[in-house]
Formats: C-alpha cells, structure tokens, sequence
C-alpha cells in the first residue's frame, strides 16, 4: 500500500532487524492479524540471518520427556530416553534461579521472570510453527540436552520461510537510521536503502546491540574493548538502539558490560551468516575439565566454578584482562582419551600436544618456572583435578565479543519505555534489551529471550495497528 504523494510506503507493522528476535516478532504480528509487515535488514540477502543464524541453543523450562520427544525431529524421537540420560526435567524455579545466580544485580528480575515463565509456551508455539530440535552431540555437563536441528542457520532459514509464506516482507539493503512519530501517531523511519520511506503504525526494533560499532564499544565498554574480535556478524552497530535513546526511550542494563566467550585464536575479527560450523569449531568451553593459566603460567578463573555454560562468560571477560589478552587451558590424557573434548579441540591448528607441562609452557611462551609452581599448587589443593597423565594438551585461548548488555527498558509485553511509562506503538525484542544480563549468562538465554519478547512485541504491535484503523485483533491468544 502506498500513499501516492510522496510514495511512501505504508505498513501497519515495521520490524527493525531479521534476527530471531525480529522474525519472531514478524510471525507473531501476521498470526494476531497484520496484513502489511515488513522487516528492514541492513545486511545484504546473502548475509541474512544475525548472529541468529550463528547459535545453536535455547534454554526453557520443561516437565517431562513427551515434551522434548515433541520437539525433536522424527528420526530422534525414539531416542528421547537416552538423549535425556534420566533427565526428567527443567523448572521455571531452576531456570530462573540458574539465571539470577550469574547474570549479576543490575537486571530487572521481573521481566527475567515473566521470560521464563513463557519459555515452555514459547517453545511450542515456535515447534509449532516449524522449529525441530535434535540431540546435542558432545554434551558438557549441565549442558541443555538437546540443540537446534541443523543450528542457528536452519533456525533462521524456517523463521524466514514461515515469516514470508504468513504474507511478511523483508527488504534487504535498508539500515534503519532513525525514525520519528507523525503528527496522527504512526512512525515514519529513516534510512538508506529500498525500504525507504516507510511509515509504520507500530515500530517494533530487533537490531541488536552495539557490539559492532568500535566507536560505541569504546565509548561505553572501555579502551580496551575498541580492538576485540567479534564472534558475530558486522551489522550490529547500534543505530537504532541509539535512535531510541534520542527519541525519548529509557535505557536498561549495564552499559559497561558485554557477553564474551572463550575462543580458539584463529576467531577472525568478525563472523558472517553462512559461517555457522567455524564459528562453533571456534568455542572452547571444555575448560572445567582442564586447566586455565595465563601467559604469567598463572590460574585467575574457578574452572570448577559451575556448569561452563553458566560461567563462560565470566571467563571471557577475564582473559581481555590478561597480559596479552591470551589464555591456555590444559588437559591431560585423561581427558582427551575419554573423548570429552568437542571436536573443535581436537582440530585447532594452534594447540600442541606435548609430552611434558614445561615442554607446553615453552612452545607457547608461558612462564614455565610460575606454571609448574601453580600446577604443584593445584595437586596439593583440596580439588580432585589432576594434570598428571601426559601427553599434555595446550589449547590457546582468546576473548570473542558476543554483545553488548546496555539496552532500552522494556516491559514484559516487549513495550518500550519513556520516562518509565509505554512509549504507544514501540516495542523492541532481543539483544537490544537491556536489564536482562549485567555480569554473567546462561547459555541459551539470548535466543529465548528474543523469542519471547518477539511475540509479544509482534502479538502487541499488531493490535496496537488493528486498533488505530478501528478494528478488532484477530487472535486471542496473548503473548505478552
Ligand atoms: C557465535 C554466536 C553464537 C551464539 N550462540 C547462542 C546460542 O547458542 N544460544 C543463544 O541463546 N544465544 C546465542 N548467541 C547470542 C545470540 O546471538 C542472541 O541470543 C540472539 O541471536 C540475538 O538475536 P537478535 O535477533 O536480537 O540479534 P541478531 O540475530 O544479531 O539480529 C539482529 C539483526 O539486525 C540487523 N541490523 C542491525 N542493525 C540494523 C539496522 N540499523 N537496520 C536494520 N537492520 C539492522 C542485523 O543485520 C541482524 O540481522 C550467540 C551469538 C553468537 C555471535
């Protein structure tokens, strides 16, 4: 639909970003009765997909194994006992309490709360409008049992083949640069590309962080944090998360902080859509199982302290702060015999296998005399770990920015705030939320978050659209 004057076009609902986030945001606002929903990509059609496109887990509460067997792709299911390994089940009261236990103070635990409570439904309704799981191949203790089938990557190509057989449109090329309210209430967004102009009833943003604008990260992050490898896409530079500020809405989070993962050091500066197997070769999250030194040949990280899917992050914060911004996590034979290891491991090019502790620290420049110290240190300690049984495998490791935890306050229903009450017709999912994560992270978070958020800013902004054209919403169901 198009208003002939000045040829812009009209939609009732204009999604900013085609991550998980947004698409689920898309899907959501077509099911509750939009007819004209559009997504603005920055990114090219060959690059699509977010960092979405790059992940592997969600983390939900669920009771029960018919509930996983539903999940998992028709070839697995039989195997749902076994993939389980007498597992039974996962509470709203664990996964909250796993989440409040490492994501630090400066969250808002209500809106932490009501995501996981709508996990399970959340899940279903994605199951039902396409997404299958399957096992978890190398699974670490306390590890989510199953993954996405076929990763981030088919994740994403089903979210986009549901969001446009709905009757959505994605328009590529088009970078969001700002956007303001018309004089009748709507929203007219700014940028560059074939999107433009647009004028939207309800605007919901779904483009992440700031984690790929440089300037940004040095602003808010620190100094030290303008030159990190990124372990998502380039396009997440923040544009519309600051447009939002300008415009009037309220931020949330910790702005100083960002997810970080341990990575093997052939991580390049950045990773693109398509990129999905190198990237989880790349992660190097076996490091309970070892040992962490830095090149000083000195411990700075509990490796034993909790699942390393809760403490992850903690870790990759703390090796941006080594000398060299450079770690080594070692194991011993134990561990590499007993096929513990995922694969990634086990390729890295930049990894050695000796024969000897002082051998490792020699070939890769670690202080031998203080490692042999630590490791003495280690034996005598109270922890059952032992590095005692050669060969000895030294694994480099570097910092890779995932993104930024700063964002805009938001309600549960995915409503964005101004002056702490709903701006009318603006919501946001997804990454660009801030008050979901000040320190740590629970692996699997993200992405359910962003589903959650996403439908109901999509259910939200649809009716939010049916509404001002004097119209009823077409679906009860509500997701906020
Ligand atoms: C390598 C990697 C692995 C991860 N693994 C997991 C995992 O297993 N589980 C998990 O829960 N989380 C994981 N995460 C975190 C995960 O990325 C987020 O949880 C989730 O994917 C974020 O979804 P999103 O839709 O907010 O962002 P994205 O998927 O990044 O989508 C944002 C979209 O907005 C677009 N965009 C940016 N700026 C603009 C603009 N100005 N105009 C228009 N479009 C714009 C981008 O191009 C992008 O397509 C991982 C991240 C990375 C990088």
């Amino acid at each position: 639909m198009h208003s002939g004057q000045n040829d812009v076009a009209e939609r009732q609902v204009v999604v900013v970003g085609a991550g998980n986030a947004g698409l689920c945001a898309g899907i959501a606002a077509l099911q509750a009765g939009a007819t004209s929903v559009s997504v603005l990509e920055a990114a090219p059609k060959e690059l699509r997909g977010g960092n979405s496109s790059l992940t592997r887990t969600m983390r939900f509460s669920w009771q029960g194994s018919p509930f996983i067997a539903a999940l998992l792709r028709e070839a697995d299911k039989d195997r749902v006992e076994e993939i389980l390994d007498g597992r039974s089940g996962y509470s709203d009261e664990q996964y909250a309490a796993d989440w409040l236990r490492v994501c630090g103070d400066q969250v808002d635990v209500a809106l932490i709360e009501s995501i996981v409570r709508r996990s399970t439904e959340t899940i279903t309704w994605m199951r039902d409008f396409g997404q299958r799981w399957a096992p978890r191949p190398t699974p670490l203790p306390g590890d989510v049992p199953i993954v996405l089938d076929g990763g981030g990557q088919s994740l994403q190509d089903r979210n986009f083949a549901r969001f446009e057989q709905l009757g959505g449109t994605v328009f590529y090329d088009s970078a969001v640069t700002g956007f303001e309210k018309t004089a009748d209430g709507r929203y007219l967004v700014h940028g560059s590309g074939p999107a433009f102009p647009v004028i939207a009833d309800a605007l919901v943003l779904a483009s992440a962080g700031f984690e790929a604008n440089t300037g940004l990260r040095e602003r808010h992050l620190g100094e030290e944090w303008r030159d990190v490898k990124l372990r998502g896409v380039p396009f997440n530079e923040g544009a519309p998360l600051a447009a939002a500020v300008e415009f009037g809405a309220d931020t949330a989070g910790n702005w100083e902080k960002c997810h970080t993962t341990p990575q093997g050091i052939e991580l390049p500066d950045y990773m693109l859509p398509g990129q999905m197997h190198k990237s989880h070769g790349l992660a190097r999250y076996a490091f309970p199982l070892g040992v962490v030194v830095n090149r000083e040949g000195r411990r700075f990280f509990d490796e034993d302290g909790g699942y390393s899917n809760l403490t992850y992050v903690t870790l990759g914060q703390k090796i941006q702060e080594q000398p060299g911004r450079i770690a080594f996590q070692i194991f011993d034979d134990k561990v590499v015999s007993a096929g513990s290891l995922p694969n990634g491991y086990l390729g890295d090019p930049a990894s050695v296998t000796v024969s000897s502790i002082e051998e490792g620290a020699r070939r890769l420049g670690i202080d031998a005399a203080n490692l042999a110290a630590e490791i003495e240190r280690l034996h005598s300690g109270s922890t059952e770990k032992r590095l005692d049984t050669p060969p000895f495998l030294f694994v480099p490791v570097v910092c890779g920015l995932t993104f930024t935890y700063g964002g805009l306050s938001v309600s549960p229903g995915a409503e964005v705030r101004g002056g702490g009450e709903p701006i009318d017709g603006l919501y946001a999912a997804g990454v660009i939320v801030g008050g979901l994560y000040d320190q740590g992270y629970p692996g699997g978070t993200g992405l359910m978050a962003g589903a959650v958020l996403g439908r109901a800013a999509g259910t939200s902004a649809a009716r939010h659209s049916i509404r001002s054209r004097g119209g009823e919403a077409r679906v009860g169901t509500v997701a906020g």
